[in-house]
């Protein structure tokens, strides 16, 4: 419990000649005006001044400052006008509490524009007196211990208010103490759950290791002296939340909790605490990657330090903190520490580099009218590890930097992800690789035809991006498995005049299903139809007899396009079936009218090569992904075909060969030829119609006088499937 005395005795330690009269009369005036009223814990009102104050003086703040915190809540609690302020305690006082006082008044109804207004507020009381956000936070902190006294509905909303806010502040203002107390109350109100189980993990971890803290820092304290560094060491167990923080964004369980001790040494100047940094890893090994060094390159809100985490003897890591007692004293209290000892209106308009980004604050507050906007252009600055982005409608969307369009489609929605084609960045049209900048205007640009593919996983950085474009594709391949699976076996069962359907409807398949593993049906089917399993082998379970397989008549249906990516062709179709994904086999690109083989390419289709295709009796190996196809009609398609002639080295022969393939109506898409000792290649690119198209070209050039031979080329690949 704090007393008045206490916060006298705190001022007097760091300010002797403080203006003791002042704190008197606010401490008279404040117990006067706050009488019988009592807190929800049940205790005297003036309890929470007096904590307020006594905040104030731990951050040894002036006498205005804690007689302000003395008298905080007057004017929001009591009677009190600040008229009678500005009589008793003059201008300075009276503004000061009536700037606290207004912080927390909400003319508001949404959220979003409470939180803009407190933000608002905020900002432009730090412009003119920055006492009013110390005496605010002193405020919060002390509401935040005794936050468990409201009803929870309330709590939550202090909670989430102070880490959203106030935390947020403190942090840029680079009082860490202050800052990282805030943080964790506030995680102790909305995940009381994860923090208590994560408390108790911790704690039957310190049961374990017994006294480690205590012997971590006698083992330092003592290196220290034996090296004559005049040093401080510290050490403790880091607070739940940033404990929380990281297990989250690593992905560790509760349970696996490891790196929760920190160190910290405090030293008398800069070249010692390199030196201590070199004196902990010559004992302990260092955790690569965990080494930073804030002296070199403090962080926006002016924290130095130096970082390393290692790793103790039976295998516990912990943090070490070093730095010197100017740079602790910064990192502990931040901008209260700057300001400490200067005298009166403590503001932003002073000369200094601490106040740049306020000041740019301030500017666009004047700009932007929108409170979801400002709020957003607020943050910004507060975690600048993000990038936000606003929708033409003004909807604002923060993003890990890196982000691209794509990952704002999918934000946006799944459907705007998978459709994506491009966008408009503040108006330019820009590709879906481009990198969003804070404050970028985002408009999705989407077609129907548009759908994901395997790169657009490199090009996302969020999550749910991700996670969105692999399930569609697995999704996506599945589904064409199952389907084809599905064709495949019911073809087969036809063979066989098996009832597939009639087996099917009467759960006949359990068995198989449970002999092969698989939970379902279309599990069976994807298997099928990615070449796992032969359809026969599932068939011939329920062929009765020794029946021959029939040759049914063909279903003559035209083939969908059900594959768009590999190119159905629109000429061919697998004997027997519909709808099925056929493709045409690059290495032979099989002509109508000659013989061709079907051949299941996993995850692919039926990929269509030509009988006579050496890559065919490398596939064929494995019989059972073969099967018959045929084609569906004669159309007038045009197919490339090379040829190659070989004939003998003389004049006119190449012309003659060009005229006669021109006579016979046939396109030439290409031509090369070279010749060595008196014999010539030729090699033709020609548009062929058919097969027998193309054995009349065959003959015709065999015809020439000279020519030797005229072969179809292939182009002889490692067969892939
Ligand atoms: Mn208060």
């Amino acid at each position: 419990m704090i007393r008045f005395e206490d916060i006298l005795d705190k001022v007097e330690s760091y300010k002797p000649d403080f203006d003791e009269e002042l704190l008197d009369k606010a401490f008279v005036f404040s117990a006067r005006e706050h009488r019988g009223q009592v807190r929800s814990s049940g205790e005297p009102y003036l309890v929470h001044p007096l904590n307020v104050a006594y905040i104030l003086a731990e951050m040894r703040l002036d006498e205005t400052s804690i007689a302000v915190g003395l008298l905080h809540d007057v004017l929001e609690d009591t009677l009190t006008t600040k008229e009678t302020l500005q009589e008793l305690f003059g201008d300075d006082v009276a503004e000061l509490v009536d700037g606290v006082t207004k912080i927390s008044r909400y003319a508001y109804v949404s959220k979003e524009e409470q939180q803009a207004e407190t933000f608002r507020k905020m900002l432009l009381a730090m412009v003119s007196d920055l006492r009013v956000v110390l005496v605010k936070l002193a405020d919060r902190l002390h509401n935040m211990r005794t936050l468990e006294f409201l009803p929870e509905e309330r709590r939550l909303a202090i909670a989430t208010e102070t880490m959203e806010i106030y935390a947020p502040i403190a942090n840029r203002l680079g009082m860490g103490r202050i800052k990282s107390e805030l943080e964790d109350l506030a995680f102790r109100h909305m995940h009381p759950r994860e923090c208590e189980e994560l408390q108790r993990s911790v704690n039957e971890k310190l049961a374990v290791s017994g006294d480690i803290v205590d012997r971590i820092k006698s083992t330092l304290t003592a290196k220290l002296a034996e090296n004559d560094i005049n040093g401080d060491v510290f050490g403790r167990v880091k607070s739940m939340y940033s404990i929380w923080t990281k297990l989250r964004r690593q992905e560790i369980d509760v349970g696996q909790v490891y790196d929760y001790l920190a160190f910290r040494i405090v030293t008398a100047n800069i070249k010692d605490t390199y030196a201590c940094l070199g004196i902990i890893h010559q004992m302990w090994r260092p955790v690569p990657g965990r080494i930073k060094d804030y002296i070199a390159m403090p962080k926006p809100n002016f924290y130095q330090s130096l970082h390393t985490t290692v790793v103790a003897d039976k295998g516990q890591p912990f943090e070490v903190q070093i730095r010197t007692r100017e740079m602790d004293l910064i990192a502990e209290q931040g901008i209260a520490a700057h300001w400490k000892y200067k005298e009166g209106r403590i503001g932003a308009q002073a000369d200094d580099s601490n106040f740049l980004w306020l000041r740019q604050l301030v500017e666009w507050q004047h700009e932007i009218t929108d409170p979801r906007v400002f709020m957003q252009s607020l943050k910004i600055d507060l975690y600048p590890d993000e990038v936000y982005t606003f929708t033409p409608r003004g909807d604002v969307f923060a993003f890990p930097r890196g982000a691209t369009p794509l990952d704002f489609a999918y934000r946006i929605h799944t459907d705007v992800g998978h459709h994506c084609v491009g966008a408009r960045i503040n108006g330019k049209l820009v590709p879906l690789r481009t990198t969003i900048k804070n404050g970028d205007i985002i408009e999705v640009i989407t077609a129907p035809t548009q759908s994901p593919s395997r790169e657009w996983i490199n090009m996302v950085v969020t999550s749910r991006a991700r996670h969105k474009i692999r399930h569609w594709l697995n999704t996506e391949q599945k589904h064409r498995s199952i389907d084809l699976g599905r064709k495949l076996i019911e073809k087969e069962a036809k063979r066989y005049r098996v009832q597939w359907r009639k087996l099917v409807a009467e759960n006949a398949l359990d068995a198989v299903l449970a002999e092969y593993g698989l939970p379902r049906l279309d599990d069976l089917y994807a298997d099928v139809g990615y070449g796992k399993v032969s359809p026969r082998a599932v068939v011939e379970r329920f062929v009765k007899d020794e029946q021959p397989p029939a040759d049914e008549g063909v279903i003559q249906r035209a083939v969908r396009k059900i594959f768009p990516f590999t190119g159905t062709s629109p000429a061919i179709k697998v004997k027997g079936y519909d709808d099925l994904m056929t493709y045409l086999a690059k290495c032979c690109n099989p002509l109508p009218g000659e013989r061709i083989v079907g051949y299941i390419s996993r995850g692919k289709g039926v990929g269509v090569h030509s009988a006579s295709c050496p890559n065919v009796r490398n596939l064929m190996f494995n019989a059972d992904r073969q099967i018959a196809v045929e084609w569906a009609d004669q159309r007038s398609a045009q197919f490339q075909i090379e040829l190659e002639i070989a004939m003998e080295d003389r004049q006119g022969i190449l012309a003659r060969v060009v005229s006669t393939v021109a006579n016979m109506k046939t396109n030439i898409r290409q031509m090369d030829s070279r010749s060595t000792d008196g014999k010539a290649t030729a090699e033709l690119t020609l548009e062929i119609a058919d097969l027998k198209h193309l054995e009349r070209i065959i003959r015709a050039i065999g015809d020439i006088e000279g020519v030797v031979a005229v072969e179809r080329k292939f182009n002889v690949r490692h067969a892939t499937a």
